[in-house]
């Protein structure tokens, strides 16, 4: 799937100004953009002839954890794809640990470190929590890296290692979606990105992914949760807010404080 030079055509015929029209750095670009571990400049993409993204500009620096906040249809998972990989970028770039990450093959981008989970929280129903742990680590398979990466991602989640036999369409709600998150730990990423991980989950067990979301950062691991639930600003660094296919603020450090006006904005 991607733009063919029709699918450009009308892209261009579409989009207003962006970044890169303008050269001025987008919303969702940090002041300090040379430490980034991941970066996007001027990003467009879609679907076929459909654009989605009109110039994405963004930032996020090693061992923060981002929020990309927006309401369905915004361009997140969208995003999302075009960083792991899954989906064709038609412009700009991606720049991921000082490399040109653009249009990476989905296995170009696990290789080098980007994970994304996607949304729905799809595990291998009719495998164990151990073989869906197996499965996560096929691009980590060197002696002994199995064993210790289990062992890390169980001790995020005491409940998986509980249910370590356990047929994984058996498991709640919530210990499926710590199983694909476990499962994208697996292969050892420098960035996680985690599509939805709050949808459908009671707000008790939403707090708990949460929380183990912040205990992965505080490892080291670069974080970008995508999210409809702005309780997931809770363990942002950064804030970012997307609206049809553009980043329209982005807050960090004291902004973060008191998001009241980040959660205004995003619930209108
Ligand atoms: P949600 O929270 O609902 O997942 P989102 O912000 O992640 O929303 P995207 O999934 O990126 O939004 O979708 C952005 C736009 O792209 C939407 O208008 C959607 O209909 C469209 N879109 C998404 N996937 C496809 C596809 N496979 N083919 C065509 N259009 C698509």
């Amino acid at each position: 799937m991607g733009a063919d030079d029709d699918d450009t055509q009308v892209l261009d015929a579409t989009s207003d100004s962006t970044s890169e029209d303008t050269g001025e750095l987008g919303l969702g670009a940090s002041s300090d953009p040379s430490h980034a571990l991941l970066s996007l400049r001027g990003v467009k993409s879609g679907y076929g002839s459909l654009p989605v993204l009109h110039g994405i500009d963004l930032d996020i620096e090693p061992g923060k954890t981002a929020v990309l906040l927006g309401l369905n249809g915004a361009g997140k998972t969208t995003t999302a794809m075009n960083i792991a990989g899954a989906l064709k970028t038609w412009d700009g770039t991606i720049t991921f640990d000082g490399q040109n990450a653009t249009n990476w093959s989905a296995r170009q981008a696990v290789n080098n470190g980007i994970t994304l989970i996607p949304e729905g929280r799809r595990v291998f129903a009719d495998l164990s929590v151990e073989r869906n742990l197996l499965v996560g680590a096929w691009s980590n398979k060197g002696s002994g890296k199995f064993e210790e990466a289990r062992e890390r991602v169980f001790d995020y989640f005491p409940r998986l290692r509980e249910r370590s036999s356990q047929l994984a369409g058996t498991l709640s709600g919530g210990e499926q979606q710590m199983l694909a998150v476990g499962r994208g730990l697996m292969s050892g990423p420098k960035l996680l990105i985690i599509d939805e991980a709050s949808m459908g989950l009671a707000p008790v067990i939403v707090k708990d992914v949460f929380d183990i979301v912040s205990d992965i950062s505080q490892d080291g691991v670069t974080v970008l949760l995508i999210e409809q639930n702005v309780g997931a600003l809770d363990v942002a660094d950064v804030g970012l807010v997307m609206e049809q296919g553009r980043i329209v603020a982005r807050l960090e450090g004291e902004q973060l404080e008191d998001p009241t006006e980040l959660r205004k904005m995003f619930l209108g």
